[in-house]
């Protein structure tokens, strides 16, 4: 393996280990204690393994943690009736609606409903907006965490050539604004584009966001070029036994491991950082709405 390694878990306690510190630190100078309200409809089983997982590392780094878990068959003025509630309580700092919603709920009804401020997901209008103008926002989360893991590990990122594979709202197009605003060259590829291999050959960063097992292949990538691979798929893994499973990116780690020069891994790369930026923005929010500093390198 020539690339460096980019442990997104280690990045991710780190970055964890530093809201709990300033968590602390506004406990204790303001009497103020960040406040996370996550909201779930339905029993969507990976859905509640993730809200379980905010909770616990809500509380772990001292924050208030507010679980509502709706039925599925919940109308949607009740849960925009709790939006409203949540949008008032001023121990709540951010809300987040955990995705997809049931079918039956319009979600950007539901998104648009949170009070931006609020809005640690970074999904409103109002936020995408802000992002797209180069203003203070609140920032998806998965994003930034790719961005905290370049600026890390590359320093400055004006003038290099980037390239995100993927358009998706939630990813690709928040990576591409955030790569923009720290002055990258910046191409956004997805299914329509033309000679995928040679548009990922030109650049020093990808981002892989497609949700295709193994996609992105050794020989589409400069040497030396940095690789974050956002992808988790789920594939057949025969070798650990009959009908099991494992979990690999977008990007064919072997292969691209041997050109990059630094590489996330899957699992352990992107995944653990989307997470710790919730905890981040949560206090990000918090901090704003009572007008204390910001805490430092946290934030886009
Ligand atoms: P998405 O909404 O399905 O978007 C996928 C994007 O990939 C689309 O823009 C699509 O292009 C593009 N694409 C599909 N096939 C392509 C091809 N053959 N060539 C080039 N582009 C292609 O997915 P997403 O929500 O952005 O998620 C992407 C991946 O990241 C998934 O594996 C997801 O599980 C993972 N993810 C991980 C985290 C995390 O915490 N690590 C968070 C969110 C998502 P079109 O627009 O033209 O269809």
């Amino acid at each position: 393996m020539t690339a460096t390694l980019i442990d997104g878990k280690a990045f991710a306690a780190n970055v964890r280990a530093r809201v709990a510190t300033h968590v602390a630190r506004i406990k204790e100078a303001q009497g103020v204690t960040p406040g996370l309200a996550v909201v779930l409809v339905g029993d969507d089983p990976a859905s509640e393994v993730y809200v379980r997982s905010k909770g616990k590392q809500t509380v772990e780094v001292g924050m208030h943690s507010y679980e509502h878990k709706l039925p599925a068959d919940t109308s949607e003025a009740d849960l925009l009736a709790l939006i409203e509630q949540l949008n008032g309580d001023k121990a709540v700092h951010g809300i987040l609606v955990q995705l997809p919603l049931p079918k039956h709920l319009n979600e950007s009804l539901v998104i648009n409903a949170i009070d931006p401020a609020k809005d640690v997901d970074g999904f409103h209008i109002s936020n995408v907006g802000l992002l797209g103008t180069g203003q203070k926002s609140m920032v998806p989360c998965t994003p930034l965490g790719c961005l905290m893991m370049l600026r890390d590990h590359l320093g400055e990122l004006s003038g290099k050539d980037a390239v995100v594979i993927g358009r998706s709202n939630i990813v690709g197009k928040p990576m591409a604004q955030l790569l923009l605003g720290d002055s990258c060259t910046v191409t956004i590829a997805h299914s329509r584009t033309k000679d995928l291999a040679e548009v990922v050959k030109r650049a020093d960063i990808v981002v892989a966001a497609v949700g295709r097992a193994n996609f992105v292949q050794g020989d589409w990538v400069k040497p030396g070029a940095t690789v974050i691979d956002v992808g988790i798929n789920r594939i057949p893994a025969p070798e650990k036994g009959e009908g099991k499973t494992r979990l690999v990116g977008d990007v064919d780690f072997e292969a691209v491991k041997e050109v990059a020069g630094a590489i996330t891994p899957v699992p352990g790369g992107v995944g653990p950082m989307t997470i710790a930026c919730l905890l981040a923005n949560t206090l990000t929010a918090c901090c704003r709405s009572h007008g204390l500093a910001e805490p430092e390198g946290l934030t886009a």
